[in-house]
């Protein structure tokens, strides 16, 4: 992997967002760096807060119990304001073809910031890199220039501002993860996500996502470390570089348009009358059934013991 490699055509979404890093070197400086507002690089891309991460990957050794923070929370309105630096002066095309790619597809509307508090800034920072779902005040979607300046890369990184998660580490995946041949510093990034942390609003996993790492994502050796379970269809993986899938374009509209309204983006989709969590009495007593804060996370993952049901 070259350093700074440009935005190319053949390369899948890993590749770029890898290659503007400056390959695994520049990754390892990065990661876990927390960034001037707080947030942990994870997955390679994902600007997590230190919540965020907590949920996500239950930190060995913390002394927090962990809290059932929604890992994303949503744009108001489907409208996402947006600025950008001068960096893209020349490259505006490529932000307005992304941008348009989504609201063609979804309900989502971006537009030009004027005195909104929240929205995301478009900037030259290091490696493509944005926070999960609407992060509050003006948070940053990093498209290094070059490496990150290409309609699939915009695409990918927007997916996460909406708050789209990795689809490769989806519970129901349906690839196998070799791990010999990963790094054993990014194996945690292949961790399937718990089922209660997401709101996979029906939709299953999918090989085109636009979400979906490469074959040979975190290969420490160069050896490939994704394989779909059914062969045949294992191009797909490595297919979709520049567009939101059918799959993709589903979730969006579900959690934004057509959910169920709770105004925060993750939690299983249950239908059984059951609970998800072993703690879910022990936060039913504590009142966060009927608190406005919880009630979205508890009405999906503890509905028996709220009753819910
Ligand atoms: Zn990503």
């Amino acid at each position: 992997m070259a350093l700074c490699a440009p935005a190319k055509e053949g390369n899948t979404i890993y590749e770029d967002i890898l290659g503007a890093l400056g390959g695994a070197e520049g990754e390892r400086r990065l990661a876990y760096k927390a960034a001037e507002d707080g947030s942990i690089l994870s997955e390679l891309d994902m600007k997590l807060s230190p919540e965020q991460y907590q949920h996500l990957y239950n930190t060995p050794g913390a002394v927090v119990k962990r809290k059932f923070y929604r890992t994303a929370k949503k744009w108001t309105n489907n409208i996402v304001p947006y600025t950008m630096d001068g960096s893209f002066a020349n490259h505006k095309h490529i932000l307005q073809q992304g941008m348009d790619h989504i609201s063609q597809k979804t309900c989502i509307k971006f537009v030009p910031r004027t005195t909104q508090r929240n929205y995301i800034h478009f900037q030259n920072g290091e490696g493509c890199n944005s926070h999960l779902g609407m992060y509050g005040g003006r948070q940053a979607v990093n498209l290094q220039n070059p490496g990150c300046r290409s309609k699939g890369t915009v695409v990918h990184e927007l997916g996460h501002a909406l708050g789209l998660v990795h689809e490769h580490q989806l519970p129901d995946r349906k690839i196998r993860i070799e791990y010999n041949n990963v790094a054993p510093q990014w194996r945690m990034w292949f961790d399937p996500y718990k089922t209660y942390d997401l709101d996979q609003t029906g939709v299953g996993y999918d090989m085109t996502s636009i979400m979906h790492y490469g074959l040979y994502a975190f290969s420490g050796n160069g050896g490939q470390t994704i394989h779909a379970l059914d062969k045949s269809k294992e191009y797909l993986i490595n297919g979709n570089r520049s567009v939101l899938s059918k799959s993709d374009i589903d979730v969006i509209n579900n959690i934004y348009c057509g959910g169920t309204g709770t105004g925060t983006g993750t939690g299983t989709v249950t239908t059984n009358c059951t609970d998800n969590d072993k703690d879910c009495t022990y936060w039913a007593n504590q009142g966060h059934c009927n608190s406005s804060t919880y009630r979205p996370f508890m009405s999906q993952t503890c509905r028996k013991a709220c009753r819910f049901c």
